[in-house]
C-alpha cells in the first residue's frame, strides 16, 4: 500500500528522483539529503508503514539483510571505520518523516556525529520490574 500524501513513497517508488545507491522489488536505498556522515543513507520500503510497529516481518527481515549489504559495500567503498544504524520511531524519537525508514551512518575518525547519552543505573527494583512486564 502506498500513501499519496508520503513523500517517501514517492522517492521509493521513483515518483521523486532520488540519488538511488540500490533498489529491488521491495525496498530502495537512497542518500540521505541531509548527511550526518559521508555516504549517509536511508532504507525505504517501497510499501507504506509508518513505523516499526507497522511493519510487515517480511518487510523488517528484507530491510535487515538490505542494511547488511550496505554496510560492507560502504566499508570497502568508503573505508568508513564503524557504522551506526539508526532507526526513529514517533516524533518523540526524532522521527522526521512517517514513512518507516532505515538509516545507514557510516563513521570515521574525527567526525562530527553524536549519538551519546547519560547512562543511568538499572536498581534491582526496576530489573525486576521490567523484566515482569518486558519479557515474552
Ligand atoms: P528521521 O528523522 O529519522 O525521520 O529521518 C528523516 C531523514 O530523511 C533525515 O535524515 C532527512 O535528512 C532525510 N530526508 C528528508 N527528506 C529527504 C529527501 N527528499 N531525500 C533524502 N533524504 C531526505
Ligand atoms: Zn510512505
Amino acid at each position: 500500500m502506498k500513501d499519496n500524501n508520503c513523500i517517501f513513497c514517492k522517492i521509493a517508488n521513483g515518483e521523486i528522483p532520488s540519488s538511488t545507491l540500490y533498489e529491488d522489488e521491495m525496498v530502495r536505498v537512497i542518500l540521505d539529503i541531509s548527511p550526518a556522515s559521508k555516504g549517509h543513507a536511508l532504507i525505504l520500503p517501497k510499501e507504506h508503514y509508518a513505523n516499526l510497529y507497522e511493519i510487515s516481518d517480511e518487510m523488517a527481515s528484507h530491510v535487515i539483510k538490505t542494511a547488511k549489504k550496505m554496510a560492507k559495500k560502504m566499508q570497502e567503498e568508503l573505508g568508513s571505520e564503524g557504522l551506526n544504524v539508526l532507526q526513529n520511531n514517533g516524533e518523540l524519537a526524532g522521527q522526521t518523516v512517517f514513512h518507516y525508514h532505515m538509516h545507514l551512518i557510516p563513521r570515521y575518525q574525527g567526525d562530527k556525529v553524536n549519538m551519546k547519552w547519560e547512562n543511568g543505573k538499572l536498581s534491582e527494583s526496576s530489573k525486576e520490574e521490567l523484566v515482569k512486564k518486558l519479557s515474552l
